[in-house]
């Protein structure tokens, strides 16, 4: 039974039970009114009341400043691999626009603007695991690969192998890019970043790169500096709730009426692609996320999650923190313990507090141990460590439906399979 099992899966994630209890029920029939929420119109009252109530839940625990705009999506994260990429394409074409060609009809304005995106177009990735590489190669395959800068790529100076974030001196950043994209934390390959680059910090002036990051596996288990980012977007399967909804936070300055995108026929006569209307984050949000279905039903069961999270911590998102780092603290610390035992994969210095990437080398037969682990931990109900099918050995994803006891738990199977 759900009691029984603590599951430590990547991602879709384990859920509160008492959430999927409450869901379960309004997926039947919503406040006794003979239908559920799956069932009911998304364009009725209560599905903007859901909206809004998950909106104004999510700014708060995060505390996330009022020009910022909040979206869901059914994107997933792979579709803002895209998204991204298209939608801050249009925002650089439209300030570009603005300084070269303004109000003019002069078509060698025009010409000289696509010289400047011929020449200057420039979307920054820094690659520090399976997730970002992703997002790079679809700006390239959407852009082409002259458009794409790879700031750092992590396997360069390891052998090709993930498992450190490069020193920003190292960092090859291009002047005015169109975005500076980078993945907060790297789910398969346990590599998160410990806190904002320095290098794309805003100066004193406020301004700063756009910085878009994708956040899908480290969402609400820290705090954010939101205003250092343009926009962050995450899947909602791992912290905040069901897979179906993607959640894009925008500055609003990059939105309709400040900057609306290009026209389709400009971005046409320059050459460049645009969105399919559903990845647009201007139509999304010119519409509360209502421009077409939305499943409602997912965004209630985040707006549980983030009810729920409110109620535990009183001081929000820190509070989980604290919780999330003492989890992470405990697991490491038992794995370190053990040296000849296990070997963490990431160098300690970038270490994700979310995905525990390790290898099992007892005996030295390292499939062998990771098969005796990997039985002995589900036969006592410590479920989902398996690693990912790319990289192997055992992942150990302490989100935040992870519990301490949870965590404590594995603590003591590593502890006992190091000794036995
Ligand atoms: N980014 C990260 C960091 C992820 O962990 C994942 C999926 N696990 C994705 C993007 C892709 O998300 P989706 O499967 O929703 O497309």
């Amino acid at each position: 039974s759900r009691s029984e099992i603590t599951y430590f899966g990547a991602g879709p994630a384990g859920l509160p039970t008492s959430v999927l209890e409450k869901a379960a029920e309004a997926l039947v029939d919503f406040g006794s009114q003979g239908l559920g929420l799956a069932e009911i119109s998304h364009r009725s009252a209560l599905a903007t009341s859901i909206i809004n109530e998950a909106k104004a839940d999510l700014a708060s625990f995060l505390d996330i400043p009022d020009d910022y705009d909040v979206i869901f999506m059914a994107s997933g994260g792979t579709g803002q691999f895209a998204a991204t990429a298209y939608n801050f394409v249009g925002s650089w074409v439209a300030r570009k626009h603005k300084e070269i060609v303004g109000d003019s009809n002069d078509p060698k304005l025009i010409q000289q603007l696509k010289e400047t995106v011929d020449k200057d177009l420039k979307l920054d990735y820094i690659i520090t695991g399976g997730w970002s590489q992703k997002a790079s190669a679809e700006a390239q395959r959407l852009f082409g690969e002259e458009h794409v800068n790879i700031v750092a790529d992590s396997r360069k100076s390891n052998n090709g192998i993930y498992g450190s974030i490069p020193d920003e001196s190292t960092w090859n950043l291009s002047r005015d890019s169109a975005l500076v994209y980078y993945c907060s934390n790297e789910t398969v390959h346990g590599v998160e970043f410990q806190e904002f680059p320095k290098s794309l910090a805003p100066g004193p002036d406020g301004k700063g790169p756009i910085v878009v990051a994708d956040m899908s596996s480290d969402i609400l288990s820290k705090k954010i500096p939101i205003r250092n980012f343009s926009a962050i977007f995450f899947g909602a399967q791992k912290n905040l709730g069901t897979a179906g909804i993607t959640v894009v936070v925008i500055r609003k300055s990059l939105l309709s009426p400040a900057l609306p995108q290009p026209s389709a026929a400009l971005m046409r006569q320059l050459g460049l692609p645009i969105p399919p209307i559903i990845l647009e984050y201007d139509t999304i949000a010119k519409n509360n996320s209502l421009y077409n279905t939305l499943s409602i039903f997912d965004v209630y069961i985040a707006g549980q999650v983030l009810k729920k999270l409110l109620q535990t911590y009183p001081n929000k998102v820190e509070g989980q923190q604290a919780v999330s780092q003492k989890k992470a603290d405990l697991i490491y610390g038992a794995l370190d313990a053990y040296p000849e035992v296990y070997k963490v994969f990431p160098e300690k210095t970038v270490r994700s507090r979310m995905n525990i990437c390790f290898r099992v080398t007892k005996g030295g037969d390292t499939d062998a141990a990771e098969k005796a682990f990997l039985d002995q931990s589900t036969a006592l109900g410590l479920t989902g460590l398996k690693g990912h099918r790319s990289v192997g050995g055992v992942r150990a994803s302490s989100y935040n439906s992870i519990s301490l006891e949870g965590a404590e738990k594995l603590v003591k199977f590593i502890n006992d399979f190091a000794t036995s």
